[in-house]
């Protein structure tokens, strides 16, 4: 039967996030989650809320977690913006930011959900691409462009860059919105915030699903100057001005009041990270070096989809993308020093 309604709808490959199987015996290292708990305030803060609360609207501006936020950074409230995760808050920032008809300028292996967003919201992208150790090379970015989006450190490849290469790509880009996408800059890299004060047209998106172990919540935040935040109100706000639920409110408030924990659980993740590279290393694997969560992994005698495979059998979950100059690669979270040991029998078993 001819259905011509079909001919309208909208047609688009979205992004596919990392599986997240139900059962409880997998080890679970596929989508750079925190094996650690969150905060125990945010744990008290869940129990403390009160239900009837949830009759009314939550606070559409979110007013005490971004004056807890702003605190934290040494910004003014009016400086933050509070998203559904760093997804929905990098979502509006392409649609609020990326507004010419010139490319958006992004590495050719990186967060794979960008090139979603440029097709969702018809914006024209150019990738620019890596060397061949991951690495970006700067003066690739010197040219006419509609925005820049860079996460640092870069995902899959955990590689990141220096203060000093940001602010020379902020100087050479002074006409485009920088997004930095900080997503797992907790783990070792420089943050772009102490460039806010001087550069108005740098947009630094953090999260707080990975180094506050609120992946389930979902916060995401901007930070930057209160022209870009404005403007990031104002198009939120022509869509749904409740991205944020009571709920998340009060435990992203609790999270950020644990400095210390904070401190703790990055501490203990990179101290597994570098572990586990150097166990990986000792199995043959090329391990380059993670600013991040996770480690970007290939071995040069075998196959990075078998060795997927194999894992997952073994109900070990890791990320494999079959994508151009990364198909024979696998991306591993870190998980905690049981779970890596773990991991490092079953390759050794394997390999
Ligand atoms: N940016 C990067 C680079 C990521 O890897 C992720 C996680 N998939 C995100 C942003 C989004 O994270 P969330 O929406 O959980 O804040």
């Amino acid at each position: 039967m001819d259905k011509p309604f079909l001919k309208r709808l909208r047609r688009i490959d979205p992004y596919v996030p990392g599986e997240q199987p139900q059962s409880d015996d997998i080890i679970k290292l596929n989508a750079n989650e925190n094996p650690y708990p969150p905060a125990p305030g945010v744990q008290q803060a869940l129990r403390d809320f009160d239900a009837s609360r949830l009759a009314l609207y939550p606070d559409a501006n979110g007013k005490a977690l971004k004056t807890a936020l702003a605190n934290r950074f040494g910004l003014k409230p009016s400086q933050v913006f509070l998203g559904n995760g760093s997804d929905d808050v990098l979502a509006l920032a392409f649609q609020s930011f990326f507004c010419s008809d010139e490319p958006v300028l992004y590495p050719d292996i990186t967060y794979s959900f960008y090139p979603v967003w440029c097709d969702l919201f018809c914006i024209p992208y150019e990738t620019v691409p890596l060397d061949e150790n991951f690495c970006v090379n700067i003066r690739d970015y010197d040219r006419p462009n509609g925005g820049i989006v860079l996460p640092n450190p870069n995902a899959p490849t955990g590689r990141g860059v220096s203060l000093a290469f940001l602010e020379d790509l902020l100087q050479h880009n002074a006409d485009c919105v920088v997004i930095i996408d900080e997503a797992y800059v907790d783990f070792g890299a420089q943050s772009a915030v102490p460039l806010i004060e001087k550069y108005e047209n740098l947009l630094v998106v953090q999260t707080m699903s990975k180094s506050r172990s609120l992946a389930g919540l979902r916060i995401g935040y901007a930070l930057g100057s209160e022209t870009l935040i404005a403007t990031l109100e104002a198009v939120k706000n022509s869509y749904n001005s409740y991205t944020m639920d009571a709920v998340a409110l009060a435990a992203g408030e609790a999270a950020v009041a644990d400095e210390a924990y904070f401190q703790e659980t990055c501490c203990k993740v990179v101290a597994t990270r570098e572990r586990t590279a150097d166990a990986l290393r000792g199995l043959g694997f090329v391990v380059p070096p993670s600013l991040t969560n996770f480690l970007f992994v290939t071995h040069p005698d075998k196959n990075a989809s078998d060795i997927f495979a194999a894992l997952r059998e073994r109900g070990i979950f890791i990320r494999y993308f079959k994508l151009p100059r990364i198909d024979n690669y696998l991306r591993i979270t870190v998980g905690t020093d049981e779970q890596m040991d773990r991991l490092i029998d079953a390759l050794r078993d394997l390999l």
